[in-house]
């Protein structure tokens, strides 16, 4: 198939580009642009999106929402289902009131001063709402969205102008590249084994030629990766920082005080590397999540039982107690910001979103950065095409990158560039980096050399030597293999965290919150998008990290406790493959995965 311009992703950064480009393409006294793929045509332009549904995403969500409001300036917020004006917004220092979590010395002894000075420092329910909060972390003015309901909303725009095209459940297996150009990209095969070997009813997939490939594929997206391969990185640049972000979607317990539009952001608790968020949606819906950053030593690396401590820290608990889990997801996000930042154009390509480092890592925002990349661009084009122009590198590079270094994402990446490596040597010494290159515009902030997360996982009997004795770790260790069952909930526990109080409602199961999360498909006929590469390596692998961190127990112990994959339960976070300290994960485009608009 021959188009103009072959879009991969549908989030943000996909959104800010169709909606701007099918506004120009649709707009009724402008003049049309012709295609140069199918002359006496307009314009083609067609977008792919992995997952089954255009509400597929997991995020937050807050938003400053500049660029968003840009592009519809009579934006009516009741139109978005879940979407609020921010009403209030704290920030909240959470004590531990298990006294489980590993706080360096420094915490340790602000928390017994805050414990014996409850008023003076205005503790209450094991939290203290931080007196000051600078301004580089306010949203104000901004939304509270559902980023499901926020793309299906935008989907329904896009689609209504009949300008451009979006296809759901069509994952992009990689680009197709000729001669160190970017030719289109080519779609998964059908019909095949789990290894992608031709079965019943094989079906080669569709090469999607394309003048232009605008690769918007988020984090951890097979299409950029691959891009990064090939082309490599801009000298100095480079990806080494992650987190997961995990959520619950809660419906409050009736009559709850909160407004919809509050935003709270937390640190501290449960562990103090874990950034969290509590966001009130309309409807008595709250958006609960934690980050869990790839510079975390700690192997027992479960985000979802972490998450599980952190809805029941008191200060929250008292508004989610006698809740509902609604829904559920998680996803990776990349935190290299602009030192991540790839080639953002090549010949026959360029980058948006997230992938092309544009989440600012200072203000926890994304969103609305990736948003307006997908504008960038989209003007770039629409430029290009009105003037005549061939989209070459160059003539990219002066419209896109161009505009990208003119405008206010630029000016703050550089802001937030080395705002966080202070955590590279410690948390206290991250908290105090992030306020310096805040306070400062980023003139000042606290140096540390960022690893690459294989660089920082330890191994449990290193992590846990001060807690636990070494051979407790191996009887753990021979336990959970027999039982076939991943470490960190023993470790947890033996370290002094509670065991969860299943309630069925609310506290429930890593596996029944796949089910409630929404329905999790992975069709027959494609091949397993999850391969490890080496499976001698796994088994000599102490750390085992991809089976602790696994976002949906996809990943779990199989024979002699080496990893074994269910597609079934996975939710294409991406982290496993960035977590694996040996490089020996595959991650690859696939459909299926958790299904919620509510996310
Ligand atoms: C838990 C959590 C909380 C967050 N909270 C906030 C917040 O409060 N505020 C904020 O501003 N930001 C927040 N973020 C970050 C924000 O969600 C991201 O920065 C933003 O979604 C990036 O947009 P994007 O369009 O670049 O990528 P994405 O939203 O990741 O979209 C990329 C799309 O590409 C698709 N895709 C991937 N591979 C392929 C393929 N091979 N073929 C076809 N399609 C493919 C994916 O399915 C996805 O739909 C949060 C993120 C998480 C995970
Ligand atoms: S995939 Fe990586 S982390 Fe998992 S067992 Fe194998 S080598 Fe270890
Ligand atoms: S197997 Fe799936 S759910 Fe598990 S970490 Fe990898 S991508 Fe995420």
């Amino acid at each position: 198939m021959e188009v103009d311009i072959a879009c991969v992703g549908f989030g943000p950064a996909a959104g800010g580009f169709l909606t701007t480009l099918a506004r120009r393409l649709s707009a009724p006294d402008a003049p049309p642009l012709e295609s140069r793929a199918v002359p006496g045509m307009p314009l083609q332009a067609v977008c792919y999106e992995r997952a089954d549904d255009l509400g597929f995403g997991v995020s937050g969500l807050a938003t400053r929402a500049r660029a968003i409001r840009e592009t519809f300036p009579d934006l009516d917020v009741s139109q978005i289902p879940l979407a609020a004006e921010i009403s209030e917004e704290k920030v909240l220092y959470l004590l531990d009131p298990h006294g489980a979590s590993r706080r360096p010395f420094t915490m340790r002894l602000a928390d017994r001063v805050i414990r014996a000075f409850p008023r003076l420092f205005g503790c209450e329910h094991d939290a203290v709402e931080l007196p000051y909060t600078p301004e580089f972390l306010h949203k104000t003015g901004g939304l509270v969205m559902s980023i499901g309901q926020f793309n299906s909303w935008v989907g329904q725009q896009v689609m209504m102008t009949g300008a451009v095209q979006i296809w759901p459940g069509s994952p992009v297996a990689g680009p197709l590249i000729e001669d160190g150009r970017v030719a289109g990209v080519r779609l998964i095969d059908q019909g095949v084994d789990r290894e992608g070997k031709p079965a019943g009813g094989y079906l080669p997939g569709m090469d999607i030629r394309a003048a232009l490939t605008v690769v918007g594929d988020g984090p951890a997206g097979p299409v950029g990766r691959k891009l990064d391969e090939v082309f490599g990185m801009p000298e100095g640049h480079r990806r080494d920082e992650w987190a997961v972000g995990m959520k619950f979607v809660v419906q409050l317990p009736e009559g709850t005080e909160l407004k919809p539009g509050t935003v709270w952001h937390t640190i501290g608790y449960p562990e103090p590397e874990i950034f969290g968020f509590f966001y009130v949606h309309p409807g008595g819906l709250a958006s609960v999540g934690i980050f869990v950053p790839s510079w975390f030593e700690n192997p027992a690396r479960t985000a979802y039982r972490y998450l599980q401590h952190y809805i029941q820290h008191p200060y929250l608990w008292r508004y989610l107690k006698g809740g509902t889990l609604r829904s559920w997801g998680a996803k990776s996000i990349q935190e290299s910001g602009r030192r991540g930042e790839p080639h953002l154009v090549g010949e026959g390509y360029a980058r948006i979103g997230e992938g092309s480092g544009s989440t600012n890592v200072l203000t926890g925002s994304g969103v609305d950065e990736a948003w307006a990349t997908g504008v960038l661009l989209a003007e770039a084009v629409i430029e290009l095409f009105e003037t005549g122009k061939p989209l070459t590198r160059e003539n990219l590079e002066k419209a896109y990158v161009g505009r990208r270094r003119k405008s206010w994402l630029e000016r703050e990446a550089r802001v937030a560039e080395k705002a966080r490596d202070g955590f590279h040597r410690g948390v206290m010494a991250g908290f105090l980096g992030m306020g310096l290159a805040g306070l400062t515009g980023g003139r000042l902030s606290m140096p540390g050399k960022p690893k690459q997360p294989r660089e920082r996982v330890r191994r449990a009997e290193e992590f846990f030597a001060d807690r636990i004795p070494r051979e407790e770790i191996e009887k753990i260790k021979q336990q959970c293999a027999a039982q076939g069952r991943p470490l960190h909930d023993a470790l947890m526990e033996r370290c002094g965290w509670p065991k969860i109080d299943y309630d069925g409602k609310l506290l429930v199961s890593h596996q029944d919150a796949l089910l409630l999360g929404g329905k999790v498909q992975a069709p027959a006929g494609v091949a397993d998008h999850v391969v490890f590469l080496y499976p001698e390596l796994c088994e000599s692998c102490g750390a085992r990290i991809c089976i602790e961190m696994c976002s949906g127990e996809a990943i779990h112990p199989g024979e002699n406790g080496a990893p074994a994959f269910d597609r079934e339960k996975c939710v294409h976070c991406g982290a496993c493959f960035w977590n694996c300290p040996e490089e020996n994960i595959r991650f690859e485009a696939g459909p299926g995965g958790l299904h919620s608009a509510e996310n």
